[in-house]
């Protein structure tokens, strides 16, 4: 049995009439506490709801793959030769001494979350997160994936200039075992001109129909070769253009099959990956900022009950903002400007020197306080309403810039600068400035296993309302994975819902679901009612 299948014992067991332990499942009764509210002339009526759920989650994680698009660039060759690290126990030597591998920036590896108080001693109880439902271990995911550069991956991670020297020599036979990525699908108008010369392995002809089947086949092959039970596939190839949302083209999942079987020309690299993953029942998960989830993709995955998340990897800047302005504005205290350069040096950082693939960074980086001023009209007045008492624009907001330049000698160091300049008591102004150094790819590693990892379990758990009575089949999760956000820039939700940005909400929304799923209540965490009380 590979180790990943292998049962690994349970450290957390909760004893309640509430959760049930199978060999194959751990089933949970939760009950979901919200309020609904009416507003009427200036006053909130607040009606407590509940909501019962039954959660029942898979046990043994299956053998699991990650088919990664952009395999040859710095998060690929990092995330697999740090693996491939972890794995074979190498340690390497730098100028401060000897480093072990380990996995520090993943939150599921090394983070943690309170699941009560000691028994005898009343102190905090937390555990890894990795340990709140069984997951697979990141040693071992099966790795893979294409890329438009045959460069082999040996060579690849030496090209990326991230890892130390002692590491490289050390990892390389490992990587070159393997091996070359798979031929990608090139479309040139999609990613910057400057791409060009990288582009030398590369599936043949340009008719998107055989390419869409060519896509399909390397992941059935994948999983077949490998033995895997799931491969999730994921996007850290170059930042695309925004592709154009035209009716009739890729409006709806019909639209957008026929566009492919005529090969239009709007749609993306990116889009058929997402699209042979969801026909193939593999989740797919986008780390760039395009819109690859184009409607039809949405309508697709939710046709085929195939999970998708997206988008863009949130590692250094975007992280820092969405904690920083929400610490102002729930502070109350009225961010004006928000104003954040970035220079980079990496190829990344050459692919978004081109105006369009930067345009496509730009908004996924801009809506990031946009629900942390949407919650406090406090500070920033509401949209006027409109006709029919439909709001006119968006309201009040800080006036918010992104700025971002290539600068090759920095090379994968990213450096991120930003001013917050806010209102405070009776019209004084306090700013704040923040140079943040960020090693790009050593900060977005960890993200991409999270996303995969995280993916993976929510793949094994099933839920059904018991509120109305009847008791009905367990039924997958909603197609659009948004539990992912804590990790994401611009979280993809389900249509029609609101996205939240705010990192401390997103982390919530992770633990208390983790703790869901084992009957476990999570908000009573900061409450501390024994501390309060007699
Ligand atoms: P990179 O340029 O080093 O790697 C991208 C790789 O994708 C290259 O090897 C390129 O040859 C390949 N590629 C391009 N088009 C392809 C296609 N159609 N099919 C297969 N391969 C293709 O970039 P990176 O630093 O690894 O970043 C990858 C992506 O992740 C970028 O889009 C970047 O914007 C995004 N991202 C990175 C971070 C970070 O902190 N590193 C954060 C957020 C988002």
């Amino acid at each position: 049995i590979h180790p990943s299948a292998a049962r690994r014992p349970h450290a957390i067991v909760v004893q309640s009439e509430n959760t049930a332990y199978s060999d194959e499942y751990i089933t949970a009764k939760y009950e979901n506490r919200s309020a609904e509210v009416t507003v009427t002339d200036g006053q909130f009526l607040v009606n407590p709801t509940v909501q019962s759920f039954e959660f029942q989650t898979k046990r043994v994680p299956g053998k699991t793959g990650l088919m990664m698009i952009g395999v040859g660039g710095n998060n690929g060759t990092t995330l697999c030769a740090t693996i491939l690290a972890n794995r074979h126990n190498i340690v390497w030597h730098t100028k401060q001494g000897i480093q072990q591998p380990n996995y520090i920036g993943s939150l599921l590896r090394a983070s943690t979350v309170r699941i009560g108080t000691e028994a005898s001693t009343g102190k905090d109880v937390h555990v890894p997160v990795s340990d709140v439902l069984p997951m697979v271990h990141p040693n071992d995911l099966v790795l893979g994936g294409w890329d438009i550069s045959g460069v082999p991956l040996e060579k690849a991670m030496e090209r990326a200039q991230v890892l130390d020297y002692d590491l490289q020599r050390q990892v390389a036979p490992h990587m070159a075992l393997l091996g070359k990525p798979l031929p990608s699908i090139y479309y040139p108008d999609f990613i910057a001109a400057n791409q060009e010369t990288r582009a030398d392995n590369l599936i043949p002809g340009q008719d998107k129909q055989t390419h869409l089947e060519h896509i399909r086949a390397d992941i059935r092959k994948f999983k077949k070769d490998n033995g895997l039970d799931r491969a999730v596939v994921f996007w850290t190839a170059n930042t695309e253009r925004y592709s154009d949302i035209i009716p009739g083209v890729n409006d709806t999942a019909e639209n957008l099959l026929s566009s492919i079987k005529s090969s239009h020309p709007e749609v993306s690299p990116s889009t058929l990956f997402a699209v042979a993953a969801i026909l193939e029942g593999e989740p797919f998960i986008n780390g760039a900022p395009q819109n690859t989830f184009v409607p039809g993709v949405i309508a697709l995955a939710e046709l085929h009950k195939s999970f998708i998340g997206g988008d863009d990897l949130k590692s250094g800047q975007t992280k820092l903002k969405s904690v920083l302005a929400e610490f102002l504005v729930n502070a109350g205290i009225k961010p004006l400007s928000i104003s954040s350069y970035n220079h980079l040096g990496n190829n990344d950082g050459r692919n978004l020197s081109a105006e369009k693939q930067f345009r496509s960074k730009e908004i996924s980086k801009s809506s990031v306080v946009d629900d942390m001023v949407d919650a406090n009209r406090v500070l920033y007045k509401a949209p006027e309403v409109g006709e029919k008492g439909v709001p006119v624009g968006k309201g009040e907001h800080p006036d918010h810039i992104v700025v971002i330049k290539y600068v090759p000698a920095v090379g994968d160091s990213k450096r991120a600068i930003d001013e917050y300049y806010s209102e405070i008591f009776c019209g004084g102004r306090n700013t704040i400035s923040i140079f943040n150094e960020c090693e790009d790819s050593l900060l977005a590693t960890p993200l991409i296993l999270d996303l995969t990892i995280l993916t993976e379990l929510l793949t094994r758990v099933k839920y059904r309302k018991t509120s109305s009575g009847e008791t009905k089949e367990f039924a997958p999760l909603y197609p659009v994975l948004s539990l992912l956000s804590y990790m994401l820039k611009a979280p993809l939700v389900k249509p029609g819902t609101d996205v939240v940005n705010s990192l401390n909400r997103q982390r919530n929304a992770l633990e208390s679901f983790l703790k869901a799923c084992l009957g476990l209540e999570s908000n009573n965490g900061d409450l501390l009612m024994e501390t309060r009380v007699w």
